[in-house]
């Protein structure tokens, strides 16, 4: 990587992220409600609850925690979590995890679904950058010593291989930002020691398995859809998505297994930058295609967010600002985190 560049890869400080100092945690788990007691299956006389409409989306905040099967089936329903993010509950036995990354910060949504149990479990978080130097701000650590990572449910087998496919949209843009943002995660590409990688590897490698022509499941509203079983990470036009939404990664996993994660990037009415590569500036207003895949695959592997502003040089810190290229370089905590998941990968 070349530091003559004008945002080398090597410079972390500076003023690209003064933007994206730090965030506050606005949505918060969503409080467990009540469930009605001896739930079965509707019958005339006893009608689902009031928040289970019978059709259309679902707002999870208008939701208990833990949802009966039997009294309201979310299976194959959309349902709304924190910042408009939303995601179809999987009605084949498996759970979801849904991130957004917005240009005003982040949220995710978890649906678990338990089918043994005949529950539905609904988590959601938002996190918004907020205008000004907010009253909890802590001046960032240096993402060299930052040890701060948090774990999703779910994760890869140790030492799998994941096949996963680009899907090349239709705007035209390039699949080399994509790219490095998947191999920066899997080979621990870092600014902190003079290799510009950690070691060793953690235990868990990608496979790339050729262009798709099957798009992410991620809908038009960037939605997670049904899966597929295909692994896809690519760029798509989003039209109904909010206007804030840069990328969606969504993860499907059936008990601490995850087994699918499909990344998509928001082609539309968002300016994206490959990076310093070709030793380019940054356009004004443009988002970094690398530091953005490089966050979203964090979370393929069962990274969450690292929430408080003391952390925002990390790679999974929820913000990006326009022309940020700090997130295509992990930190301490991003690599611990990755090497507490999987262990780490013999040399031999
Ligand atoms: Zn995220």
């Amino acid at each position: 990587m070349d530091d003559v560049t004008p945002a080398g890869r090597g410079r972390r400080t500076g003023a690209w992220r003064a933007a994206a100092l730090s965030c506050t945690v606005a949505g918060g788990a969503i409080t467990a409600g009540a469930v009605a007691a001896g739930a079965a299956e509707p019958s005339p006389d006893r009608r689902p609850p009031g928040w289970c409409a019978p059709e259309g989306t679902l707002t999870a905040r208008a939701m208990p925690q833990k949802i009966r099967i039997s009294e309201c089936d979310l299976r194959g329903r959309v349902v709304r979590g924190e910042n408009g993010l939303a995601a179809t509950v999987p009605a084949d036995g498996t759970s979801v995890t849904a991130h957004a990354l917005r240009t005003d910060g982040a949220s995710e949504l978890r649906v678990g679904v338990d089918e043994a149990k005949g529950e539905i479990t609904l988590t959601t978080t938002g996190t918004r950058v907020p205008q000004g130097r907010p009253r909890e701000f802590r001046a960032p650590l240096d993402a060299c010593k930052d040890d701060a990572y948090q774990q999703e449910p779910s994760k890869w087998p140790k030492g799998s291989t994941i096949e996963w496919h680009y899907y090349p949209g239709t705007a035209g843009l390039p699949m080399s930002g994509v790219s490095a943002g998947v191999s920066n995660v899997f080979e621990a590409r870092t600014d902190c020691t003079p290799s510009h990688a950690f070691a060793p590897l953690p235990d868990v490698s990608a496979k790339y398995a050729g262009q798709t022509t099957k798009a992410p499941n991620v809908t038009a509203g960037a939605v997670c859809g049904d899966r597929d079983g295909t692994n896809v990470s690519g760029w798509e036009a989003m039209p109904g998505a909010e206007p804030d939404v840069l990328a969606a990664t969504c993860t499907w996993f059936r008990g601490p297994t995850t087994i699918e994660s499909d990344t998509a990037l928001q082609e539309q009415g968002k300016k994206w930058w490959a990076g310093p590569q070709d030793g380019s500036f940054c356009p004004a207003g443009s988002y970094d295609a690398a530091a953005v895949t490089t966050h979203e695959t964090g979370h393929m592997l069962g990274l969450g967010h690292v929430e408080g502003s003391q952390h925002s040089k990390l790679t999974m810190a929820p913000t990006v600002a326009a022309c940020d290229d700090d997130p295509a370089a992990l930190g301490k905590g991003d690599y611990d985190g990755l090497i507490a998941l999987y262990g780490a990968r013999s040399s031999a």
